[in-house]
Parts: structure tokens; C-alpha cells; sequence
């Protein structure tokens, strides 16, 4: 796992595994991991990363309910993992998807785990809307298309975006529903533009030249499937 120092306030960790991306923000004494990591090791490894470069962990976020970007918890159990409404209808509709898909690919990978995932009392936040995160406020917003789910996350006091899965230097745009998809990249776009740094769920952080790049190419490639 690669930790990747985005701004004085924001630590990304990219996994070895598809490259997805794990954020810790922090605001004064309060911090956020959004995402997650997905080896065991990496998991094992996160909470001592952060502790050393005095990243508190109040909450867990998720930008969406595939299980890959669900992990947090296996790293701080005792964390609450707030979610976007339509992630945590998600999760409601498929209890045990989660934890179930972790066991399948633990199986194929012959990976050994502490715990199994148990994702507690999910909070369900409203999207578009804010958390107050250590006296700053971050911003969610709707982001959809990839999955029925999802949000993007802003703080803006840093410049940092956390997409979710759109914009990734590494895979193809993911297309559950192309209409919602680029109504989504329709909604990225003036975030983008506020950004300094951009988050993909999978792959390194972008400037933001970059991902406005990767997001015209993205638009051309959903609305030329779609013909
Ligand atoms: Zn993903």
C-alpha cells in the first residue's frame, strides 16, 4: 500500500489491490478515513500509519456500498460508518452482501482475517448535504450511475474531492445506468474545478487538470455506448 501526502490535512493510501483508494481527513482534533484498503495487512497496518502522523479517526465514510470501499471497520472496529441514503437502502436491501463477497475473495486468495466484516450501526446521511468534521464542514454530494448508490465527498478547506468510482486513471468508466452516470460527471465537473486534488476510488490521486481530462474523455466514452 502506497501512502500518498495530498495536502496537511489529507492522507491518501492507495491499495495493491485494484488500486483503491483509502482518505484520511482530519480537522482539528476529529478525522474521517473515507474508503478503504483491502489486503488484511493493509487493514492491520492503517490504524498505526495514521496514529503516527496524528490523524485522528472519529467516523468512517464510504462512497459507496460495493464491498471493496467497505472495509473500515475491519481497521477501527469501534469507528460508525455514515453513509449516502441510497448506500445505506443498499445495504439494507442485501444484508451479508458485504461480508459475503469479503469471504469469497478471502477464498480465492487464501487471505486470513482477524475478524469477518460486520458493518454496525450505519449512519445514513442525507445527499446532497454536509458533516461537520473538527469545526470545518464537508460537503456530500450525490453519485450515482456507477452503482444505484453513492456520493462524492468534498472538503473544501483542503481542495480535496473524493469521487467514488468515476474518474479512475487506472479502469473503464463502470456504467450501471448511463443516464445517471453522466448526470453524475455533469455534477463532478464545477467540483473538479473547485478542486485542487481529485480522489478516484481506484488509482493515484489526480490534479485537477487531469481528472477534467479523464472526465471529457469519460463523457465521450458513456455517451458513445450509449448510440
Ligand atoms: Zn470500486
Amino acid at each position: 500500500m502506497r501512502a500518498v501526502g495530498v495536502h496537511a490535512d489529507v492522507i491518501v493510501v492507495v491499495s495493491q489491490v485494484w488500486q483503491t483508494t483509502c482518505t484520511a481527513i482530519r480537522a482539528g482534533d476529529e478525522g474521517f478515513v473515507v474508503d478503504s484498503p483491502v489486503l488484511p495487512a493493509e487493514l492491520e497496518a492503517l490504524p498505526a500509519l495514521l496514529e503516527q502522523s496524528r490523524f485522528p479517526v472519529t467516523g468512517l465514510l464510504a462512497t459507496h456500498a460495493d464491498w471493496d470501499h467497505l472495509l473500515g471497520r475491519l481497521a477501527f472496529p469501534q469507528a460508525a460508518l455514515g453513509v449516502a441514503e441510497t448506500s445505506a437502502a443498499r445495504l439494507r436491501a442485501e444484508p451479508g452482501d458485504a461480508a459475503r463477497a469479503v469471504r469469497e475473495f478471502d477464498e480465492e486468495w487464501y487471505l486470513r482475517r482477524e475478524r469477518p466484516l460486520t458493518l454496525g450501526d450505519v449512519q445514513a446521511l442525507p445527499v446532497p448535504g454536509h458533516v461537520e468534521l473538527g469545526g470545518q464542514e464537508l460537503e456530500l454530494h450525490p453519485a450515482d450511475g456507477h452503482t444505484v448508490d453513492g456520493m462524492a465527498v468534498f472538503a473544501p478547506w483542503t481542495g480535496v474531492l473524493c469521487v467514488g468510482d468515476y474518474l479512475s486513471p487506472v479502469e473503464a468508466p463502470d456504467v450501471a445506468a448511463p443516464e445517471a452516470y453522466l448526470a453524475t460527471l455533469r455534477r463532478l465537473r464545477p467540483l473538479v474545478e473547485r478542486a485542487e486534488m481529485v480522489v478516484p476510488g481506484h488509482g493515484e490521486p489526480l490534479s485537477r487538470a487531469r481528472a477534467l481530462e479523464l472526465l471529457g474523455a469519460h463523457e465521450e466514452i458513456v455517451r458513445a455506448s450509449r448510440a
